[in-house]
């Protein structure tokens, strides 16, 4: 891990490596989709995900480049059930649903509390809904907000990494003795938690990234988490790239990717994922990309371990440090 004392990872140096914002739309998602999901019953199940336009999350994390699709200040009051039944009306009927807020869905700055019983009413229909939130604003707003639902709450949390020193230093405000205590809350309370685990932050070597990843997911599960999901590390943020050219972060391997996945779905000790989003950008092998792209999503789907991918590059990869 590289030290220097001149350089100070904070709220005001994350931000002012940031580029500019995408224009967004108040009353409309960023984003939705339709991805497949296999549930904790074993079902393999269509999953809707509505990326809502909202205010940008209040934590700057070193990694994060979620801000890219938010606004600068609160949406009007309403516009976050406008953006639910406006998305509901163009997607197909499933029975999950994810909405996901880049920030925190518990943070009242980007959904306003009064929106919850109009956001509970549009979404009656799903068996299950996922929201995502800062470890830190798990409170009593999430029992207000499951006790107005129909279908069951679940709610993803970042642990990110559970080494302590890296953990300081993505600039998340948590220790992970926080995200412990946020998923007990919410065990607690009936709630399921899953975990987003970082494979290979800036600071590790391929190898410690691939070791902290493992710790991590151990402490997810220790914790009360009933499934996590291991998030190659991007760059694109401005931070992240500044950390690239010096020398402090390089984009985590596919083959990492496979033996965080193989590790945790191993563990047998919940539902373990991997984000397969633009997987390219972790593989110099143009050969099997996609065959470790198939595999990946395979493992995802089937929580098994698929056969490995045969390519010349295994050897490069059990040589990289
Ligand atoms: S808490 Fe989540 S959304 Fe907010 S800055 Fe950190 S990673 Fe991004
Ligand atoms: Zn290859």
């Amino acid at each position: 891990m590289s030290e220097d004392p001149e350089f100070l990872i904070n709220d005001q140096w994350i931000v002012s490596n940031r580029g500019s914002k995408n224009p967004v739309d108040p009353q409309k998602p960023y984003a939705w989709l339709i991805e497949k999901e296999r549930t904790i019953s074993g079902e393999i199940e269509n999953t809707a995900i509505i990326f809502l336009t909202n205010r940008e999350c209040p934590f700057h994390c070193l990694m994060c480049d979620l801000w890219k699709n938010t606004t600068d200040e609160s949406v009007a009051l309403g516009a976050i059930p406008n953006q639910i039944e406006w998305a509901l009306e163009q997607m197909p009927d499933v029975k999950h649903l994810k909405l996901y807020n880049s920030g925190s869905f518990f943070d009242g700055r980007a959904i306003p509390q009064k929106n919850y019983k109009k956001i509970a009413s549009l979404i009656k229909n799903f068996e299950t809904v996922i929201v995502e939130s800062h470890p830190k604003l798990i409170n009593e707003k999430c029992l207000d907000f499951r006790d107005m639902l129909k279908p069951e709450l679940q709610v993803a949390l970042g642990l990110e990494t559970v080494h302590p020193e890296i953990l300081r230093k993505l600039n998340k405000q948590m220790t992970s003795d926080d995200f412990k205590n946020s998923v007990s809350y919410l065990t607690h309370h009936g709630i399921r938690s899953r975990a987003f685990i970082l494979l290979r932050p800036p600071f590790l070597s391929e190898s410690d990234g691939i070791y902290w990843a493992e710790q991590s997911i151990n402490f997810a599960f220790r914790a009360g988490v009933e499934c996590c999901i291991v998030i190659p590390v991007r760059a694109g943020n401005g931070a992240m790239d500044f950390l690239m050219k010096k020398g402090d972060f390089n984009l985590p391997d596919i083959h990492s990717l496979e033996t965080v996945l193989e590790y945790g779905i191993s563990l047998n000790a919940g539902r373990v994922f991997a984000d397969v989003w633009d997987l390219s950008q972790f593989s110099s092998c143009n050969k099997c990309i996609d065959q470790r792209t198939i595999r990946l999503i395979d493992m995802n789907l089937s929580q098994g371990i698929a056969t490995p991918v045969e390519c010349s590059c295994n050897h490069n990869s059990a040589t990289i440090g």
